[in-house]
């Protein structure tokens, strides 16, 4: 195998060309057509090339192609200016004010495409008192471009017109030996920028890549640095994390690499909790197993799932102080959010649809009269019921229940009819029956009614 794999890269070597310190490698050799770049993107390439400018596809697309895997997006980059780039595309706009960027758009496609930036020199550096660099935005030439990237394999550039690949770095080997390197000296390159440490661990996790020894060696000293990083960047490289399809994978990793314990609050959240974290790692295999399916996950979700035993806990406390059930989720909702903002900057956009999950928890909990029928038409009815099904499988609340909602959605009128409970609705709200109705509510399984233990009664309140 070994021996196989050495051949093939000696082989491909003899035919890369070498211009300067950049490995030119033929279509031949590394096998990506040009076919498997978006219409968009290929447009823009075209568009800049044919107006006399250097253009590439760069960064997670080719080394998502190289690993025959579909990449997320196509990042450009280019020797042209942002207002070279505006005056080649009519459909563009400059964004961003520290780097600018262009956004060129294609119909429904928007494609990113940016300046070939350097690093900046030490000296010329600006850095905070920990060597993280303030600012890298200074355009520079394609080998520049290539040397301020993180990984070996995330610095390669792919010309679509002659669909050779252009590697300064060693990238398409690293690649070809399943190696996720960083360029450089590693060490430098987390104090520079210490959010390449979990870079690292994502990408490896994601990409089934091994990192390679000298970049994962100093990670362990110097994981007290992400304490320097904003917390927004920080909440957005663990909802990539979170949300990357090897969500599990990755935390395993992150608990091996010790760079848990007050650094990562999200991360404090999933692991420091005993109640929750058979809850929360069953809501991360489940995000996994729909992304691989390739069905929508929502933020919103994951953070009600990630933060729910805690919700739980508080809305416990506050019925022992004799708060109402409703009452006492409010009060624990709004408690347990707060708490998070501070900690964890999770955006506040994200509530209502977080307490929205929580609060049509309780719900499911009552079967009896029109309230089934009313809670399935609630537009969140179904994240609501999916996170009913992950607290089933953990064990929070009986098994039987959620089994009854997946019949009871696609039940016909009669069955729904025999599967309603007694009419548990409370008093003051029931309307005057209909003759016949109290026989049918005499037909449901009473056991199933009272095998599910739940923390509200039937006051709560519905509607
Ligand atoms: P993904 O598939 O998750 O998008 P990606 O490698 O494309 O992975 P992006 O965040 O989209 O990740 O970044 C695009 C490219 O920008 C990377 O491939 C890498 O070349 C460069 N890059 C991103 N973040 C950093 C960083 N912190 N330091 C240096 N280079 C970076
Ligand atoms: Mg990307």
């Amino acid at each position: 195998m070994i021996k196989k794999l050495l051949k093939r890269v000696f082989q491909q070597s003899a035919r890369t060309r070498v211009e300067g310190r950049c490995h030119i490698i033929p279509f031949d050799v590394h096998g990506v057509s040009h076919e498997g770049i978006s219409y968009a993107a290929r447009r823009v390439t075209d568009g800049l090339q044919a107006a006399g400018f250097a253009a590439f596809v760069v960064g997670g697309a080719v080394r998502d192609l190289l690993l025959n895997r579909h990449p997320k997006d196509f990042d450009i980059a280019t020797n042209a200016t942002p207002e070279d780039v505006r005056r080649v595309f009519r459909r563009s706009r400059i964004i961003g004010r520290r780097f600018r960027l262009v956004h060129v758009m294609f119909g429904e496609d928007t494609v990113e495409v940016s300046t070939f930036r350097r690093m900046i020199e030490e000296e010329d550096a600006e850095t905070d008192e920990h060597g993280r660099l303030l600012r890298d935005n200074e355009f520079g030439d394609q080998e520049q471009d290539a040397a301020r990237r993180d990984f070996t394999a995330n610095a390669l550039f792919y010309d679509p017109a002659t669909q050779e690949i252009h590697d300064y770095h060693n990238g398409y080997a690293d690649i070809r030996a399943n190696t996720l390197r960083m360029i450089g000296d590693p060490a430098v390159r987390y104090r520079e920028d210490p959010v390449r440490m979990l870079r690292a661990v994502r990408l490896s996790a994601k990409l089934g890549m091994k990192l390679d020894e000298a970049t994962g060696a100093p990670i362990a000293g110097m994981k007290e640095l992400l304490g320097n990083v904003p917390q927004a960047r920080l909440l957005d490289e663990m909802l990539k994390l979170l949300l990357s399809g090897h969500s599990l994978e990755c935390v395993k990793k992150l608990r091996e690499m010790d760079l848990h314990h007050g650094l990562l609050p999200m991360l404090d959240v999933i692991l420091e909790q005993p109640m929750g974290e058979r809850f929360i790692m069953l809501a991360l295999q489940n995000t996994d197993q729909r992304i691989s399916e390739e069905k929508s996950v929502s933020p919103a979700f994951l953070f009600a799932a990630l933060l729910w035993h805690e919700v739980l806990s508080a809305w416990k406390v506050h019925q022992a102080a004799g708060e109402s059930p409703v009452a006492a989720l409010h009060a624990a909702m709004d408690e347990v959010l707060e708490r998070q903002h501070a900690q964890l900057a999770i955006p506040r956009r994200y509530d209502a649809i977080m307490k929205e999950l929580w609060l049509l928890q309780p719900r499911f909990e009552q079967r009896g009269g029109q309230r089934p029928i009313r809670l399935l038409s609630q537009p969140r009815f179904r994240g609501a019921y999916d996170f009913l099904l992950l607290r089933c499988e953990s064990g929070e609340v009986d098994a039987q229940l959620g089994l009854w909602w997946d019949e009871f959605q696609d039940a016909t009128d009669e069955r729904r009819a025999e599967m309603l409970m007694q009419d548990d609705e409370p008093k003051k709200r029931r309307r005057r029956k209909k003759p016949g109705a109290a026989k049918q509510d005499e037909k449901t399984q009473p056991e199933t009614a009272t095998q599910t233990e739940s923390p509200v009664q039937s006051e709560f309140p519905i509607d």
